[in-house]
């Protein structure tokens, strides 16, 4: 009996080894099928990759662009005749040898001045001095005489490494001007002229999102806040290097976060002639799914401007479309988005494709892709502002 039962026993621990090893077997062959199916997708993935990731600089959209004004030398009456509002800094209380600087901080309504390598510390309210129209203001600003063209500002001295100061002056106004910083022998001068009065058109280019506000997301991770940057970065060279007179402004020369009112708002205080915000557009549906331009626009009538928001589609649709060599998806009637609610000016949305879609992918991350497109936008620009 003992003898049966471990025979039987032998007998099941043979059958089960068999089953084991079979099942082993299979495992391992399964295993390898998928190693190999894996290793064939990892290959094409690769090489796909290569042609997507190539070009795609995201620090592009990462770095920090200021431009900083030198001053202009210049007499007091060419100041006078510039704007009757200025700011007055003598030239008594900067040291011989500083530099002075001036950025334009139109997003926050703020004027940055720099005064480099100054000899002592003092600076003092009561060295800004604000004129306009005849009236004159010396030290704290007044909040509530609207003739006072300073809504607040903060002077803060450091003391650098070579021994001398650097003086940070932060100019917040009551309204937007475009400063410019001026220079006689006597003073420097930050002259306060109403940019429409100045400037014969004016543009605002938008990057749409940024900052915690991602966008829309490509199937490879590519974010849309970073590309609608990049492009504007694009239109922004096609702008600085051409002699079309136009002054334009941006929501954005860097990844950080704005509240689609400060963008709608610097369009309107700026009584923009144009009003351009850049998206890549996105669907559900994958590779299959729609590809190609859109122009979003809304039936909201622009105030003092023959330009209506359904022609600005049309004429940035014909142009991008044209550059870029892609479909025409057609101008989109879109109420209740933000902007183009809001906005006082002729405003449209250019979507300048798919990140859902592999060929548009493409071009939305290589810097041929983006030039076409940039291209393509100022091209609409110089055709609506005819
Ligand atoms: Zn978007």
């Amino acid at each position: 009996m003992t003898y049966v039962i471990k025979k039987r026993k032998w007998q099941r621990f043979t059958v089960q080894s068999i089953i084991l090893l079979a099942l082993v077997l299979a495992i391992s062959v399964f295993r390898q099928g998928n190693f190999i199916k894996d290793k064939a997708a990892k290959t094409k993935a690769m090489a796909e990759n290569s042609i997507i990731a190539d070009e795609v600089e995201l620090t592009d959209a990462e770095e920090e662009i200021v431009e900083r004004e030198e001053s202009v030398k210049t007499d007091i009456v060419h100041v006078k005749k510039r704007s009757h509002t200025y700011i007055e800094i003598s030239k008594s209380v900067v040291s011989t040898g500083s530099s002075v600087y001036l950025y334009d901080n139109y997003m926050e309504q703020e004027i940055n001045l720099t005064i480099d390598r100054m000899e002592k510390k003092g600076f003092l309210q009561n060295d800004i001095i604000r004129y306009n129209k005849g009236s004159t203001f010396i030290g704290k600003a007044d909040e509530n005489n609207k003739k006072d063209p300073v809504k607040s500002f903060s002077i803060i001295s450091e003391k650098g490494k070579n021994g001398k100061y650097k003086t940070d002056i932060k100019i917040k106004t009551k309204r937007l001007y475009a400063p410019e910083l001026l220079e006689t022998d006597d003073a420097y001068y930050i002259s306060l002229a109403v940019p429409s009065k100045i400037y014969d058109k004016i543009i605002v280019i938008d990057a749409g999102h940024g900052g915690i506000d991602e966008g829309t997301k490509s199937f490879r991770g590519h974010y849309e806040k970073n590309y609608n940057l990049i492009i504007l970065k694009e239109l922004k060279t096609l702008l600085d290097s051409s002699d079309s007179g136009i002054k334009a402004y941006y929501t954005r020369l860097t990844d950080k976060t704005i509240s689609k009112a400060a963008r709608t708002k610097l369009a309107n205080s700026l009584k923009a002639d144009l009003f351009i915000s850049i998206h890549c557009n996105s669907s559900e549906y994958g590779d299959s799914a729609p590809y190609g331009i859109e122009v979003l626009y809304s039936k909201r009538k622009p105030h003092n401007s023959k330009l209506s928001n359904k022609k600005l589609a049309e004429i940035l649709l014909e142009n991008v479309a044209g550059k870029v060599n892609n479909k025409k998806r057609g101008v989109i009637r879109r109420e209740g988005l933000y902007i183009m609610h809001h906005s006082n000016v002729p405003a449209s949305i250019v979507e300048v494709g798919y990140m859902s879609n592999k060929s548009d992918l493409k071009y939305i991350v290589t810097k041929n892709g983006q030039k076409k497109m940039a291209e393509g936008i100022y091209n609409g620009i110089l055709e609506a502002l005819e």
